[in-house]
């Protein structure tokens, strides 16, 4: 038996045709894409406007297969983690970072990560494999459900953040299809400017990005100069920083010109002094940019430590008065390690011969 199409696996675009293949008008799709993610049904049995003849053989050869969510934690900042199963062996966290005018949620788009970056928790984990489009749209979907988002017709959840577990432009093709989900009308119809990809400097994915669906864009740069740079984010051996400044730049260029989001984790005597701030504000000359300065989160057996407020703050002031803006993030939810590079969720399978199974995953 030929296994079932699970219909989270699908944009608008890709469901159209599906229809279409079918034998059914595309406008099926426009129904069942609202019926999922407007009104959270799971079951097409319950889609009243679709025919009983449509539903049966929806039933037969297609499936709505969620991820699964096995716990949550909440912070006494309003921060909850929900550690989700993906399949038997594998594991991720996503966070929920309520604030005053918004809430961020920060999801996952691989199952650990292949770049090694060296004061990164999942890193340490190394890569086991990417999400599906299901996996990953499947986290705002449970999110929503949980908050009641469904029921209740708010919207609590205003912004997305790619800054979960793994890299997303290495699982380039299922991010595009979840971010055109995230922004479509006949779903959740978030705008462009509230979604972020966080990449550590994949430049062949931004370039795509920028072609398919624009949306804002964070580089995790960390360093201002090559040599530092390939030590502690190794993949600039492939993307060194001169290249990856070009694409900033390009991916800027035209309409819709935001700002690109500089993530730089302040790691102590490593990347913190004032020269290192002099040159990073050098390297954004030109590129319409602000700078986030992330507190370094320890986590188990790192020799990294974070630097101390003054040595961030004179930082920080170098940057301003070069007129880059420049804000130190807060850190939220680190009462349930669910702060940026903490976020190592244990969890004990209960199946599976106690067989001890780690999931981790760094937001911010
Ligand atoms: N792979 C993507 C997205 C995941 S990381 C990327 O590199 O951008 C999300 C952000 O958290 C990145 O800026 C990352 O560098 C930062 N981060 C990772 N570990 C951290 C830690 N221990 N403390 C603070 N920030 C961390």
């Amino acid at each position: 038996m030929t296994e079932k199409i699970n219909l989270l696996d699908y944009d608008r675009v890709g469901l159209e045709s599906y229809f279409l293949k079918i034998g059914e008008k595309s406008f099926r799709a426009h129904q069942l894409l609202k019926w999922i993610y407007q009104h959270g049904a799971t079951d097409v049995e319950s889609m009243t406007n679709i025919s009983n003849d449509l539903r049966t053989s929806l039933k037969e050869i297609t499936m709505i297969k969620l991820p699964e969510i096995v716990s949550e934690k909440k912070s006494k900042d309003g921060t909850r983690k929900w550690l989700i199963k993906v399949d038997e062996k594998n594991f991720i966290e996503t966070v929920f970072i309520p604030e005053n005018n918004r809430g961020t949620l920060c999801i996952s788009s691989q199952v650990g990560c292949a770049l090694d970056c060296k004061f990164c928790s999942t890193a340490k984990q190394g890569f086991s494999r990417n999400l599906k489009t299901s996996e990953i749209i499947g986290q705002v979907w449970l999110a929503n459900n949980v908050l009641g988002n469904f029921k209740n017709k708010k919207r609590i959840i205003t912004n997305i953040v790619f800054m979960g577990m793994g890299e997303p432009l290495l699982n380039y093709d299922n991010v595009l299809k979840s971010i055109n989900l995230m922004t479509d009308d006949y779903t959740f119809g978030l705008s462009k400017r509230r979604i972020t990809v966080s990449t550590s400097g994949i430049i062949p994915g931004i370039d795509r990005l920028k072609k398919d669906n624009k949306v804002s864009l964070a580089i995790s740069l960390h360093a201002s100069n090559d040599e530092l740079r390939n030590t502690i984010v190794p993949i600039n051996r492939s993307y060194p920083l001169v290249d990856l400044l070009s694409a900033c730049k390009r991916y800027t260029e035209g309409k819709n010109d935001d700002p690109i989001t500089i993530e730089y984790v302040m790691l102590r005597d490593i990347n913190d002094s004032l020269k290192d701030a002099h040159n990073l504000a050098k390297c954004l000359n030109g590129i319409p940019s602000k700078v986030n300065l992330i507190p370094f989160n320890k986590f188990p057996d790192t020799h990294f430590s974070n630097s101390n407020y003054g040595t961030i703050n004179a930082f920080r002031d170098v940057l301003i008065k070069s007129g880059i803006f420049t804000i130190t993030r807060k850190t939220r939810g680190d009462d349930i390690d669910a702060a940026c590079g903490q976020l190592v969720g244990k969890f004990i399978a209960k199946s599976a011969k106690h067989q001890k199974i780690t999931v981790g995953l760094t937001q911010c």
